[in-house]
C-alpha cells in the first residue's frame, strides 16, 4: 500500500508564497510541526495521527510541497511527553520490569520513587553493573538525598565495614554492585536492578550466582518489590510475565541516518563533512583492536596464536604495532612480510585503534580529537548513559551478524539501537546490512523505538522457540576435574544422572565437561546432589546454569 501511495517517503516544505487563510486547526498543527522540525515525512505525519485527507488537502491548496528526503531514514525531533510512570503510593510487593528508553528519564523516576521511600523511613537498594557506573550515580543521588551509600568490593575493608554498620542499622539509600545483595540492609523495601541486561549480573567468580535469580528469592522471602530495568530488556526479562512500570511511549529525540559502508577512506570523507566543530561527537567502532585478521593474499598464511590457535589481532603499543592473542593475551612482534613466501601481508577488520589513526589523517578531525570533542569508544560503556552527545556515529556493526552465536540478532539489535540513548541531535550508522535486516525483521515507519523492540522480541522469541535455543533450551554445564585414579569413581557416580539428556560432551585426560539439558527443577537438583557428592570426595566441580556459550 505504502509503495503505491505517491507520497510515501516524501518530506514536506512549506510554500511561503501561499497566504494562510481559513485553514483548520489540524492544518495549523501540521504546518507548525513542519516549521519547527526538519524533514518531516509523510509517514511521520501519519504516525502522529494526522489523516491522509488533511495532508492531501494542504497539498491541494499548494501550501505543502512534497520533496524527496535527502537521507534514507530520518525522524523529526518531537517534544518528549511528560512521563507519569509512578503512582504516589509505594509499590506493591511483586516483580516488575521497567524499560524506559532514556536512562535520564529512568533516573527521574527513581528519584521520585526514592523520595516516597525516604519519607516512610524505608531503605532502597539500587544494584549497578560496575563501580564506574555506581560512582556516577552516587555523585548524582548524594546531592539530592542524605544517607546515600555506595557499597562495592573496590573500597578498603575499613570503610566497607563502616558502610556495612551504617546501612544495617539505619534506613538508607544504598547503591551497590552485586556483592551488596548479601548485606542485611535495615528495612529494605525495594530493590532496583539497573541495566538488567548486563553480563556483569551473571557472577562468574566464586560464589557464582545469577543476580536475577537471587533477587527472585529475596523477593519471595522478604516480600518486597523488585524492578528489573534497562533501555532494552534482555529476551529473558521480556519473557517473564510481570507488570511493566512504563506507562507511556518513549519518543526518540534524534535524527537517524543509515549510510552504506564502502571503505574506510570513503567513510573518512563522510565523517569529515558530517562532524560539526561545535558539538560533541561519539564514534563507536564495535571493536577495540587496530585490525582483526592478518593473512597473506598469495599463499593464504594466517597469523594465529601458537598456543591457542586463534587469529591474532594487531594493536598499537607505544606507537608501534604488535600482534596480540585475544585469548591468552600474549604479545608478539609485528612483521609486514609473509613468513612463508615473503609477500606483503594484508590486514582486515578494523577497530578503535585503527579509527584513531584514520581520524588523525584529517586536520579538522585531529583537532577535534585533541580537544576531546570527538570521543572514540569500542562500545557504549554503561557510564556513557550519564552523558549525551550531539552526534553519535556507529561504524560497521555488521560483523556481529556473522558471529557463530545464537544471540547474534539480539547483540546486533542492541549495538544498533542502544547508542540512540545518548544521541542528542543525530545518530549515523554505517552499515550495509542494517536496512535489509530492519526490513526483514522489524521495520516500523517513523522509527518508533518501542514498536521496533516489540516486533524484534516477538520475531526473535519465535525463532528461538522453533530452533530450540535458550531460553527455550535449558542447559547446565557440569565440569568435573579429577586425578587419574578417580576417573573410574567419577564414571560410576555419573550413572546416577544417566536419565538426563546430554546436549554435548567434551573430554580431556583429567576432566569431563558435560552440557546437560534439564526440563524441571527436580532434574537440576539431581545435578546439584551429584556435585555435592563429588565435592565431598575432594574433586573439583564447576556448575554453570544457563551457560553463555555451549
Ligand atoms: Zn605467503
Ligand atoms: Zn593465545
Amino acid at each position: 500500500k505504502a509503495i503505491k501511495d505517491p507520497l510515501a517517503f516524501k518530506v514536506f516544505n512549506i510554500n511561503e508564497n501561499v497566504k494562510l487563510k481559513k485553514i483548520s486547526e489540524t492544518a495549523k498543527k501540521i504546518i507548525q510541526i513542519i516549521q519547527e522540525n526538519q524533514e518531516v515525512s509523510y509517514e511521520d505525519l501519519l504516525s502522529l495521527g494526522f489523516s491522509k485527507r488533511s495532508i492531501k488537502s494542504l497539498l491541494d491548496k499548494g501550501i505543502l510541497i512534497p520533496v524527496e528526503s535527502s537521507v534514507k531514514i530520518k525522524t523529526p525531533v518531537f517534544k518528549q511527553p511528560k512521563t507519569s510512570d509512578y503512582t504516589p503510593k509505594l509499590l506493591e510487593s511483586q516483580m516488575y520490569v521497567y524499560d524506559r528508553f532514556y536512562f535520564k528519564d529512568r533516573l527521574k523516576a527513581y528519584i521520585s520513587l526514592l523520595k516516597k521511600y525516604v519519607k516512610t523511613n524505608k531503605s532502597v537498594l539500587i544494584v549497578v553493573p560496575s563501580i564506574a557506573f555506581g560512582n556516577k550515580l552516587y555523585k548524582d543521588l548524594s546531592q539530592k538525598f542524605e544517607n546515600v551509600y555506595f557499597y562495592h568490593d573496590g573500597i578498603n575493608p575499613k570503610l566497607q565495614f563502616e558502610i556495612f554498620k551504617e546501612i544495617t542499622k539505619n534506613p538508607s539509600i544504598v547503591i551497590g554492585t552485586v556483592s551488596s545483595l548479601l548485606i542485611p540492609i535495615k528495612d529494605l523495601n525495594l530493590i532496583i536492578l539497573e541495566q538488567e541486561h548486563s553480563s556483569a549480573y551473571k557472577v562468574l567468580r566464586s560464589p557464582r550466582f545469577e543476580t536475577k535469580r537471587v533477587l527472585y528469592y529475596i523477593h519471595k522471602e522478604k516480600n518486597i518489590p523488585i524492578i528489573l530495568t534497562s533501555s532494552i530488556l534482555s529476551i529473558e526479562s521480556y519473557l517473564i510475565n510481570v507488570p511493566n512500570l512504563k506507562k507511556d511511549k518513549d519518543v526518540i529525540k534524534s535524527y537517524v541516518e543509515i549510510n552504506p559502508f564502502k571503505s574506510t577512506n570513503k567513510t573518512l570523507i563522510k565523517l569529515q563533512s558530517s562532524i560539526s566543530e561545535k558539538g560533541r561527537t561519539l564514534i563507536l567502532t564495535n571493536k577495540s583492536y587496530y585490525s582483526g585478521f592478518i593473512y597473506c593474499p598469495r599463499c593464504g598464511w594466517e597469523a594465529v596464536c601458537p598456543t591457542c590457535d586463534v587469529p591474532l589481532k594487531t594493536y598499537i603499543q607505544n606507537s608501534i604495532k604488535i600482534f596480540r592473542c585475544p585469548s591468552c593475551k600474549k604479545r608478539f612482534e609485528y612483521f609486514k612480510a609473509c613468513p612463508e613466501c615473503d609477500f606483503k601481508l594484508k590486514e582486515t577488520g578494523f577497530g578503535k585503534e585503527f579509527v584513531f589513526e584514520l581520524l588523525k589523517k584529517s586536520e579538522k578531525l585531529r583537532k577535534l580529537l585533541d580537544s576531546n570533542k570527538i570521543v572514540v569508544e569500542s562500545c557504549l560503556k554503561d557510564i556513557l548513559q550519564f552523558e549525551s552527545f550531539d552526534m553519535v556515529i556507529n561504524l560497521y556493526p555488521d560483523f556481529i551478524l556473522d558471529l557463530p552465536d545464537y544471540r547474534a540478532n539480539e547483540k546486533f539489535l542492541r549495538s544498533v539501537i542502544y547508542p540512540l540513548t545518548v544521541a542528542k541531535d543525530s545518530y549515523i550508522i554505517f552499515s550495509n546490512k542494517l536496512e535489509s535486516w530492519l526490513a526483514e525483521n522489524i521495520w516500523t515507519k517513523s522509527y518508533d523505538v518501542n514498536q521496533t523492540l516489540e516486533n524484534f522480541y516477538k520475531k526473535e522469541i519465535d525463532y528461538r522457540k522453533k530452533n530450540k535455543l535458550p531460553p527455550f533450551l535449558k542447559l547446565v554445564r557440569f565440569k568435573i576435574v579429577f586425578k587419574p585414579n578417580q576417573k573410574e569413581y567419577v564414571e560410576k557416580v555419573l550413572k546416577e544422572i544417566s536419565s538426563l539428556k546430554v546436549y554435548s560432551f567434551f573430554q580431556k585426560p583429567n576432566s569431563f565437561n558435560y552440557y546437560f539439558e534439564y526440563k524441571s527443577e527436580k532434574e537440576k537438583q539431581m545435578i546439584k546432589a551429584l556435585a555435592e557428592k563429588l565435592l565431598k570426595k575432594g574433586l573439583d566441580v564447576i556448575i554453570e546454569v544457563d551457560p553463555k556459550s555451549f
